[in-house]
Parts: structure tokens; sequence; C-alpha cells
């Protein structure tokens, strides 16, 4: 059996080893990440299902399509089964709101109910905005999400181990595919350039009355989770400071009671800073390195920026198809060594 090891335990590595194990039930795995549930990125997003082609640069549109998808299928599986509030998935309907006109999502077709906001519904909104659509898509409420990916992952019996890796070289002795999911991390593991920060910072609020997502091209959104309201956002541009910034903290408050002046009886949970892990384009490729005569093969699945939640599984899928090509290759290659002995 080949030995394989996930490095990396966001969404996309815990969303990865669940799809390989699902492909290769008998193959044994190991997650190694240096950091776990809500000490990653993937805990504190949002969540939304909004995989706009205007954020995920350098990826053909019928990829895009495809990933999206596939993960939408994959949610909405979820969320129409008896896990749905385990897994902390639901349908979510809502509004975006525009100052300046915008061509529609290429995901309008995936979610459900994509409509243009008339002018009416429009002057309702405290800024009137001049454009808008409403749209019904899901949330993933990634703190539950990722509790039950990695529960469901246990049960298969995936070890975890917590360690940094240095570099992917050490890995040649003790593996013979390495799944490389370390978003950010990426940066410094694989030496690549093309991955950026784009920081944003939230504040979760207990408001049950607000029902609906908001989400506008000012800066100012609010998505429903489980039990929880997500207040955003910043988008700062390689900017990697995941400390809470107090200005970033007035700033995101202030924007979003003035779309919803309810807020003011909102409780205060807590504020979040994080770093989408941006790259054009999104790496979902192989990779053969030689190092001390030895050979490790590497399945890259990075760089999701921000929408990493809403292309996990779509990404997921692609990245157990490289997977299973080279696990196809390494038996044929054993085969043929063992037909000369
Ligand atoms: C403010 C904000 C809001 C967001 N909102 C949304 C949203 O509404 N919808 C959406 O789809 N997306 C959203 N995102 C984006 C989403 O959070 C990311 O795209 C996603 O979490 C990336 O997942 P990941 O698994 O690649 O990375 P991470 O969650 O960062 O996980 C990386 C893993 O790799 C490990 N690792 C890295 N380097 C090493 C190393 N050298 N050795 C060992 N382990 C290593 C880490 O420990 C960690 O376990 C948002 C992001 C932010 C910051």
């Amino acid at each position: 059996m080949p030995r394989v090891a996930i490095i990396g335990a966001g969404v996309v590595g815990l969303s990865t080893a669940l799809c390989i194990k699902l492909q290769h039930p008998s193959l044994g795995l190991t997650i190694i990440a240096d950091r776990f549930l809500e000490d990653t990125t993937s805990d504190g997003a949002g969540g939304l299902f909004r995989p706009d082609d205007r954020f995920v640069l350098g990826v053909d549109l019928s990829t895009l399509r495809k990933w999206s998808q596939t993960s939408f299928e994959h949610f909405n599986n979820i969320i129409f089964s008896n896990i749905g509030a385990e897994a902390g998935i639901a349908q979510v309907s809502g509004y975006q709101l525009f100052n300046e006109p915008r061509p529609d999502p290429s995901y309008q077709n995936i979610i459900y109910n994509f409509r243009h906001l008339s002018k009416d519904e429009l002057a309702t909104f405290p800024d009137h905005y001049k454009y808008g659509y409403f749209t019904t898509t899901l949330y993933v409420d990634t703190r539950r999400y990722m509790k039950y990916l990695t529960k469901i992952l246990a049960e298969k019996q995936v070890t975890f181990v917590q360690k940094k890796i240095n570099s992917i070289e050490e890995l040649v002795d003790s593996y013979d595919i390495v799944v490389n999911c370390t978003g950010y991390g990426a940066r410094e593991l694989c030496r690549d350039e093309l991955i950026h920060p784009i920081r944003g910072q939230m504040i979760r609020v207990r408001a049950p009355w607000i029902k609906h997502f908001y989400y506008t091209d000012d800066n100012c959104y609010m998505i429903p989770n489980y039990d929880t309201i997500v207040l955003g956002g910043t988008r700062q541009v390689d900017n990697d400071n995941t400390q809470v910034d107090l200005n970033d903290k007035e700033g995101i408050w202030q924007r979003c009671l003035r779309l919803c002046p309810s807020l003011a009886q909102a409780e205060i949970l807590w504020h979040w800073a994080g770093l989408r892990p941006n790259r054009e384009p999104i790496r979902v490729e192989t990779e053969t390195i030689k190092h001390d005569n030895k050979q490790l093969f590497i399945v890259h699945n990075y760089g999701h920026g921000g929408n990493g939640i809403s292309l996990s599984w779509g990404t997921a899928v692609d990245a157990t198809r490289l997977f299973s090509s080279y696990l196809n290759a390494i038996s044929t290659a054993d085969k043929q060594l063992s037909s000369k002995l």
C-alpha cells in the first residue's frame, strides 16, 4: 500500500482527505497540520456559497462552474439529509446590493431564485443602492462542518498528526504520495510567490431575528450562520496581519448598523481577522519531486482565496481524480516490477 499524507487540516485538506478515503476505503491516510479546527482560516470564514467569477481569477469558467456545481450538490445533499444540523449547513436567501452595475454572476444558474431587484425593493434599503439581486443559496457554518468532517475521518481510521512541515522534501522517506492543502502556508512551504493574503476582519454577533444575508459593494456584509451572524468586512490585499484592528472593527460595525439599524440590539460575541489564501489560479495540479534518489508524488490543492468553503468539495473531487491516477501509475509500475522478478 502506498503511504499517503495530506498536509493541511483546513476545509480543503479535510474535504480532500474524505474524498480520497471514500474513493479508496482501504488506503491508510495521515493528515499532518500545525493548526486544527478553530486555529485555521477555514474556521473563521463567513461560509456563504457565492463563488463569484470576479474573485476566482485565472480559472477558466467551465472549470469554475464544475467546481461550484459539484460543491453545491454535495452541500445540498447534506442539507436534505439527517446530518444537515450537525454539519451546520442550511439554505439561506438574501440580497446583494450595488452602487455600480455589474454582470450577472457565473453561479446564477447553480443557486436558486436568482432575480434582479425592482426599484421599489431597492428603495427599502437605507442606503438606496441602485442595483441588486436576490438569490437563495446556502451557508456552511465551518465551525460545525469542520468538526463533522473531523469526526467522519476519525471514524474511518484516518490519523491526525500535529506538526509543522518545513519542506516537502522532508516527507520523501515516510510517504509515497503527499496531498498539499496548506492554503496560505504554501507560500512558505512551496516558495510559491503567486499566493497572496487578502486580509478580512469580521464580527460575530447573536441576532436571531436576522434571517437573510446582505452583501454590498461598499464592504458590508451580514451572513446568518447556524446560531450566529457574521458581520464584515474588509478586503485588504497583501496585508498579512491576523490581529483584530480597532479601526476596521469600528468601520464594519458602522457600515452594518447603517444597513440594518436593529443590529444595535445584537449581542457581540467575538472579533476575528483571517487571511484569504488568494492564488491566480487556484492550484489543483500534480508535481513529482526527486530527493536523495527517492521520488515523491505531490497533488497540490490550495489557493482558494475568498471562496475556499464554496469550492472545497469541487476541488477535492478534482484533486482525488489526480491522486487516483498517481495510485494507478504506482500500482502498474509495481506489477511490472514483480512480473520481472
Ligand atoms: C474574512 C474571511 C471571510 C471568508 N468568507 C468566506 C465565505 O463566505 N465563503 C467562502 O467560500 N470562503 C470564505 N473565505 C475563504 C475561506 O476561508 C478560505 O478560502 C478557506 O478557509 C481556505 O481553506 P484552506 O483549507 O485552503 O486553508 P486553511 O483553513 O488556512 O488551512 C490550511 C491548513 O494547512 C496547514 N498548514 C499550512 N502550512 C503548513 C505547514 N508548513 N506544515 C503543516 N501544516 C501546514 C494549517 O495548519 C491548516 O491546517 C473567507 C475568508 C476570510 C479570511
